[in-house]
């Protein structure tokens, strides 16, 4: 009997720990990892075939025993509005994340999933609905990117000059599927596959983890030097107990001394605090009051962000007259406030909305077919 070993992906893995693969490979040199790094990164190979500069031997041995996978695109849509979702599987049927990329006149924006479903159910919150399947590895991570960036074909703009090179994906941020803070340590290693300076040379301040509240890792981003954004959504801990069940474990005053502490350590970052705007829930004027003083010592960025409502939700969006009035309060209070504009409704864009109707489509399909 044959029996087969499943290939490596070398996608993820840092470039210490390629080099550690390469140690029993054959006609290795010192810079051989380096070559291969490039190939993956600064040129998006997908075959170590065409790494034409390493020796035939070489490339065979990797061909053999390693692979270069960024999952598979299930569905790849473009709203109306530019917003682009694509659905990535990886390796068994419902291994499943959605990443999306917002293109604005001055940023590309492309929001990667951390997990599988989402144990923390917030109540807003379609993702939350879906249970935890499992954390993603750092190769599904970056995989995620790779598969966006040949998406919008950014490899090919490589041999251009800066003037023509568009910025194709210009930020990133862990604001998907997932809390990435309950995956730590594949996402800070894909922050440092993705930031690695020999490869996709990704500037730090242009990636923000998005966290719900994890506290004790906040002191974590600092230290990676990555931007931070919290998902806050209320201002008193009895709502944000019911918004965001984790305000139980890590209460308001807890979150807000990491926030301050984060300010510190990263020599006054901007932080951004994310607040869905839902109907007579969260978006009174004294709420936007208690925002700005809640807020007022920190480098606060505040963005509103209406309510994309899904199916079953027993949230309604805030009407837009609220929702400037909201801005307008906590601008006059002295706080950065910017409103997110609602994007990709006509591709279920909001978070997890795209994997619920394609496992809905299946279950009917296998349904049907019984
Ligand atoms: S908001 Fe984030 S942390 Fe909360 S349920 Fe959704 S994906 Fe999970």
């Amino acid at each position: 009997m044959i029996v087969r070993h499943a290939k490596k992906n070398l996608i993820g893995l840092t470039l210490e720990q390629v080099k550690h693969e390469l140690q029993a490979a054959p006609t290795v040199k010192p810079y051989t990892a380096l070559q291969i790094w490039q190939h993956m990164y600064r040129h998006g190979s997908t075959s170590f075939r065409t790494m034409t500069n390493l020796p035939t031997t070489l490339r065979d041995h990797l061909h053999s025993h390693y692979t270069l996978d960024y999952g598979h695109v299930q569905s790849d849509q473009t709203s109306v509005d530019g917003t682009r979702k694509w659905l990535v599987g990886f390796n068994d049927p419902r291994a499943v994340v959605e990443s999306v990329l917002i293109p604005e006149p001055k940023r590309h924006t492309l929001c990667v999933s951390s997990q599988i479903g989402c144990s923390l159910r917030c109540s807003f919150c379609h993702t939350g609905t879906q249970k935890l399947l499992r954390n993603l590895t750092a190769g599904e991570i970056v995989g995620q990117v790779m598969l966006a960036a040949h998406g919008v074909r950014q490899f090919e703009q490589q041999g251009q000059n800066s003037i023509t090179r568009k910025k194709l994906l210009s930020h990133m941020v862990f604001m998907g599927q997932g809390e990435p803070l309950y995956n730590p340590r594949q996402v800070f290693q894909a922050i440092q596959v993705l930031t690695d300076r020999q490869g996709l040379q990704w500037p730090k301040q242009k990636i923000t983890v998005s966290t719900s509240g994890v506290v004790p890792l906040i002191p974590k981003i600092s230290e990676l030097g990555v931007a931070l954004a919290i998902s806050l959504h209320a201002t008193r801990n009895s709502l944000r107990d019911v918004l965001v069940p984790l305000n139980k474990t890590f209460p308001m005053e807890t979150l807000m001394d990491a926030c301050t502490q984060y300010a510190r350590d990263s020599n006054g970052q901007r932080i951004t605090f994310e607040y869905v705007m839902l109907d007579g829930v969260n978006d009174s004027m004294g709420e936007a009051r208690d925002l700005v003083k809640l807020l007022k010592q920190l480098p606060a960025h505040v963005n509103l962000i209406p309510f994309n409502p899904w199916p079953g939700s027993i949230y309604k969006t805030s009407k837009p007259e609220q929702v400037e009035r909201f801005a307008e309060t906590v601008q006059n209070g002295g706080i950065y406030c910017t409103v997110r504009r609602p994007r990709g409704q006509d591709i279920l864009a909001a978070c997890g909305q795209l994997r619920s109707s394609e496992e809905r489509k299946r279950a009917t399909a296998a349904a049907a077919a019984l």
